[in-house]
Parts: structure tokens; C-alpha cells; sequence
């Protein structure tokens, strides 16, 4: 059977994006678990797991000598991020800001700029239960996860299914993540703010031409209109999960409730299994 990449996202946070992705990630077979929402990652809080660092994650950032600069501005000029700024005789940087992308180096003239790297977060890994876990962990006061995703789906391979959770929302992270997936599974609430955000979701994976279906977690809250919207735009309901004491007392165990509860695996099961044969 051909592979496939399944992001898991949602237009807000606390949906439960984080417990489809996981429990899913647990139900199937040869399967890597990739957390993208590197600001705050915490899909490991529900696997018995032991996190090793794999990797730097780190930006090339310029390095003016300015015994070499003449202060033509041309660098300034050409950064579409303002992360160089250039006065009469001094280059300001601001590192922050800089997106690594080397221009600056290739249009000084004077040869005055060279790079070096600055890191701006890790990648760890693990395995729990057969699962080949990874997540990124952007550092804190950086403002930039997209090139720590960038990195984290490097560890996507062509031989294991790959369930990326992403950070919720409708932002640069979530778009990272979910673009160059075969499917986005949109995790939504029964509630008018589940449906105002899980029309946003909708938005970005029709730009990004991705199939997706829709998840509806706590299912028994709130009212029909996220399903009613879903019916006349002919979007799939794969899933319904009902609020339940039993999974919000193994959610707040940090406990996936497939493990203790077998028929919800085999639903985890049955909906790859659809997503995989295109059967949406
Ligand atoms: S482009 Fe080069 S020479 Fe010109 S201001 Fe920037 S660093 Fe200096
Ligand atoms: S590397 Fe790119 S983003 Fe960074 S300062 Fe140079 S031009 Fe700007």
C-alpha cells in the first residue's frame, strides 16, 4: 500500500487536535508521529516515551566586516524583512529578524558579508509502542517555527505513513505543516467558535489544495450548525468522538484512549484505512 502524510489540524487551540493525532498515530501500523506545533509541543505528554535530541535547528545569519563595507545600502535594500538596516558609516542587524535566506551575502558588493549560524531550536526523537515519535521545539523568544518544521519533516521517509500534528490556527506554522500532505484531517467542536475557526481551517487547505475531512470532537456539545455547514459545502464527516467521562479521564491521564479502548482503535483503523484508499 502506497504511503501517505496525514496532517491533523485545527482552526484554535484545545480542540483536540493533539488526542486525534496521537490516538491516530497509535492505531496504525509502520507510522512516524511528527509534532509541528513547535511553540508548544506536547503530543509527547501522551506517549510512554524517552526523548533524545537529534538535531540543531539553525538559521544562517549574516556577518558584516565592516572594514570590508562601504556602506552603499544595497544589503538594506534588498532584505524584504528588515533585519538589516544601514547608516552612513555603521550596518545595523537585527538578528531576529533575518529569515536566513543569504541574499544580503549575494548582492554586497564588497564581499563585506559572510554567515553564520544561529540556533534556534532542536529537534528530539523517540519510539513508544512501535511508534517513531519526533517533535520540534522552537526556542524561547524566537519568533520564527517555520524553519524548525521545515527541518522536523525531514524526518518524513518514503517507507512509513507520517501523522504531522499541527499548530492550531490558520498562520504561517499551521500552513507549513499541512502544505505537501495527502490529507488534512480539520478537528472541530460542536460550538459557534468551533465553527467560526473551522471555517478559517477550511480556507487555508482549499488554497493549499489539499483534500480534507472534518473530525468533530465532543461530540454531544453545543449544537448542528458545524455539521449543517459541512453538509452544504460537501465536506466529509469522518469522525465523530461524543464528549465522554471516560476519554476526558484518560485525556487528563495523558492516556490515548485507544489503548484502553479497543473499538476506537479499530475506528482510528477504518478511517486511515478510507484516507489511504482515497475512499473520502
Ligand atoms: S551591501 Fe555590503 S557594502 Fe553595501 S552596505 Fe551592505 S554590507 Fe556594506
Ligand atoms: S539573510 Fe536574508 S533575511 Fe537575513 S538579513 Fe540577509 S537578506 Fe535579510
Amino acid at each position: 500500500m502506497i504511503k501517505i502524510i496525514i496532517s491533523v489540524a485545527s482552526g484554535k487551540g484545545g480542540t483536540g487536535k493533539t488526542t486525534i493525532a496521537t490516538n491516530l498515530g497509535l492505531s496504525i501500523d509502520n507510522v512516524a508521529l511528527l509534532d509541528c506545533d513547535v511553540e508548544e509541543p506536547d503530543s509527547h505528554l501522551f506517549l510512554d516515551i524517552d526523548l533524545e535530541k537529534v538535531e540543531d535547528v539553525y538559521l544562517s545569519v549574516p556577518v558584516i566586516d565592516e572594514e570590508k563595507c562601504d556602506f552603499c545600502g544595497k544589503c538594506s535594500k534588498f532584505c524584504q524583512y528588515n533585519a538589516i538596516g544601514v547608516l552612513p558609516s555603521k550596518v545595523l542587524l537585527f538578528p531576529q529578524l533575518c529569515h536566513g535566506c543569504g541574499g544580503c551575502t549575494l548582492v554586497c558588493p564588497k564581499g563585506a558579508i559572510t554567515e553564520e549560524k544561529r540556533i534556534i531550536g532542536i529537534i528530539e526523537g523517540g519510539t513508544s509502542s512501535g511508534v517513531e515519535f519526533y517533535h520540534g521545539v522552537l526556542n524561547i523568544g524566537e519568533p520564527m517555527a517555520t524553519p524548525v518544521i521545515k527541518t522536523l519533516k525531514k524526518r518524513i521517509s518514503k517507507g512509513k505513513n507520517a501523522i504531522l500534528d499541527s499548530s492550531p490556527g490558520a498562520s504561517c506554522p499551521a500552513v507549513e505543516t499541512i502544505r505537501d500532505s495527502d490529507f488534512c484531517l480539520l478537528v472541530t467542536e460542536p460550538t459557534p467558535f468551533g465553527l467560526y475557526d473551522l471555517k478559517l481551517a477550511v480556507e487555508v487547505v482549499k488554497h493549499l489544495n489539499i483534500p480534507f475531512g472534518v473530525v468533530i470532537n465532543r461530540d454531544g456539545i453545543g449544537d448542528d450548525r458545524v455539521e449543517k455547514f459541512c453538509m452544504e459545502r460537501n465536506i466529509p464527516i469522518l469522525m465523530k468522538i461524543p464528549q465522554s467521562e471516560d476519554i476526558a479521564r484518560l485525556y487528563s491521564n495523558g492516556k490515548p484512549f485507544v489503548l484502553e479502548m479497543p473499538k476506537w482503535k479499530e475506528k482510528f483503523v477504518q478511517l486511515f484505512d478510507k484516507i489511504q484508499s482515497g475512499n473520502v
